[in-house]
C-alpha cells in the first residue's frame, strides 16, 4: 500500500485527489495498471472500460475490475477521496493527527475514522515485519 505513495506528489496533486473521488480513482487505476490490464480471473489481458468510472472490464470472461480492488480502498463505505486523506496523512503526514481530528476534517464518524486508520496501520506493520523480497510482493498484492 505505500507504493501508492512511492511517488512524491505535490501539494497541488494531493489537493486535488482529497477533494475528488474521481480523481482518486483515476490515480488508483494508473498506478495498478501501469503495466497493462491483466484480468484476475482468467489472466486475459485484453480490456474495455467498465461500467463505473476508471473500471476495466475483460473482454473474454466479462469480469470487471473496478480501481480499488486489491488496493486498501476496497470495500470502503464512505468517499474513497476520504480515505485518501487518511492514508496519506497516517503514510507520509508529518504530525499524527488523531481520529478525532480526522473526523473533524473530514465530516465523518470518529469510529469510522480509527476503523480505516487501524487498517492502514496494520498493512504498514504487515509490511515492515517482511524483508524486502517480500515486501515487493505485498506491494503488489495491495496494488494490483
Ligand atoms: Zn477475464
Amino acid at each position: 500500500m505505500s507504493a501508492i505513495f512511492n511517488k512524491e506528489l505535490s501539494t497541488e496533486e494531493l489537493e486535488t485527489l482529497f477533494q475528488s473521488d474521481e480523481k482518486c480513482l483515476e490515480f488508483l487505476a494508473e498506478l495498478k495498471w501501469s503495466k497493462g490490464f491483466i484480468c484476475r480471473k482468467c489472466g486475459n489481458t485484453n480490456h474495455c472500460p467498465g461500467k463505473t468510472p476508471h473500471s476495466m472490464r475483460c473482454t473474454k470472461c466479462k469480469k470487471e475490475e473496478s480501481a480499488t480492488t486489491g488496493t486498501i480502498f476496497h470495500n470502503c463505505k464512505f468517499p474513497v477521496s476520504k480515505a485518501f486523506y487518511i492514508a496519506y496523512n497516517v503514510c507520509k503526514g508529518r504530525e499524527e493527527l488523531s481520529t478525532y481530528e480526522f473526523a473533524r476534517r473530514l465530516s465523518l464518524r470518529q469510529m469510522t475514522c480509527w476503523n480505516f486508520k487501524t487498517k492502514i496501520q496494520h498493512a504498514l506493520q504487515e509490511m515492515d515485519s517482511l524483508n524486502e523480497v517480500e515486501k515487493d510482493s505485498i506491494n503488489k498484492i495491495l496494488t494490483s
